[in-house]
């Protein structure tokens, strides 16, 4: 028996990177997941390999075989997100856990940050998060359980060049310790993880951005991380999956930094 056995989870922003390695790592641990991303390519990719993996039984679904679902999904927008909530309740019968990863980046300097660059950022990581967390709320509390896990990051402590992230950063803590408050009494636990620099698109096309190769960036980088080294997807898969599991079941509202050391320090 998987740890997460019987659970199922909705994964957004699952069609690469962080979101991809978490939605194999629950799925691995035994839950039946939802892939959602604009990317809907991609989650069919991901979800073919979850579908090969070798998983405990108690992992099918009533049909003996679907373990993965993929579905396009902007988690921007209120419709969307309903949609793939009811579409995961038709498959599965349940949600369990929510993971609020879908995000974009819009790095600016503020004296050249647009209008655009602040409310894409802001409608996907914490409008985002909102719809989703409001959504998936109305059957954990029905079934009074639930897990709500949510990204938030170290530039949430201040990045030059990211006042649209940071601030969504930031907001993700409130929201998450808000979230914790108002369902705890449900069964239902909220958690964030705040990675560092982990090796995905998202830090590559930063590094295209600047003009260096992607190792030329990690190098640099790696210098103050106390490991000296950045992290991998699967680094804050792990720690989410830990979120996600009765492990987990007397932590709430709390922060984990997932950054090679400790946040804030350089070495
Ligand atoms: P990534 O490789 O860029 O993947 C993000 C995924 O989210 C993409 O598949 C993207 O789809 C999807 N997405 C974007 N907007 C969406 C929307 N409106 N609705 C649904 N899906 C959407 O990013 P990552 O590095 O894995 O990051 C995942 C999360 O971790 C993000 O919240 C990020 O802020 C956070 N994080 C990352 C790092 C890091 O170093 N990588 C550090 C701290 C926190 P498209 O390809 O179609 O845009």
């Amino acid at each position: 028996m998987g740890r997460l056995s019987g659970r199922v989870a909705l994964v957004t922003g699952a069609g690469r990177g962080i979101g991809a390695a978490t939605a194999k790592r629950l799925a691995e641990e035994g839950a039946r997941v939802t892939l959602a991303d604009l990317d809907l390519e991609g989650c069919e990719r991901v979800a073919q390999e979850i579908t090969k993996l070798e998983l405990p039984d108690a992992a099918l679904s009533e049909d003996g075989k679907l373990r993965a679902l993929a579905l396009k999904c902007d988690v921007s927008t209120s419709q969307s997100v309903q949609e793939t909530v009811d579409r995961t309740l038709e498959t599965f019968g349940r949600l369990d856990i929510l993971v609020n990863n879908a995000g974009i980046l819009r790095d600016n300097l503020l004296f050249k940050m647009s209008d655009d660059d602040w409310d894409q950022v802001v409608n996907v990581h914490l409008r985002g998060a909102f719809l989703c967390a409001r959504a998936a709320q109305k059957p954990m509390v029905e079934q009074k359980y639930g897990r709500i896990i949510s990204l938030s990051s170290t530039s949430a402590l201040g990045n030059r060049g990211q006042a649209n992230y940071s601030a969504v950063k930031a907001g993700l803590q409130g929201l998450t310790r808000t979230l914790a408050i108002e369902l705890g009494p449900f069964g239902i636990t909220a958690n964030a993880v705040a990675p560092g620099f982990i090796d995905t698109d998202m830090t590559r096309a930063t590094a295209k951005r600047l003009g260096l190769t992607p190792e030329a960036f990690q190098a640099g980088v790696s210098q103050h991380i106390p490991l000296r080294r950045v992290g991998q997807p699967s680094e804050v898969a792990s720690v989410i999956a830990f979120l996600a599991s009765d492990d987990a079941s007397y932590v709430s509202g709390q922060v984990i930094y997932i950054a090679g050391g400790p946040v804030g320090v350089l070495n």
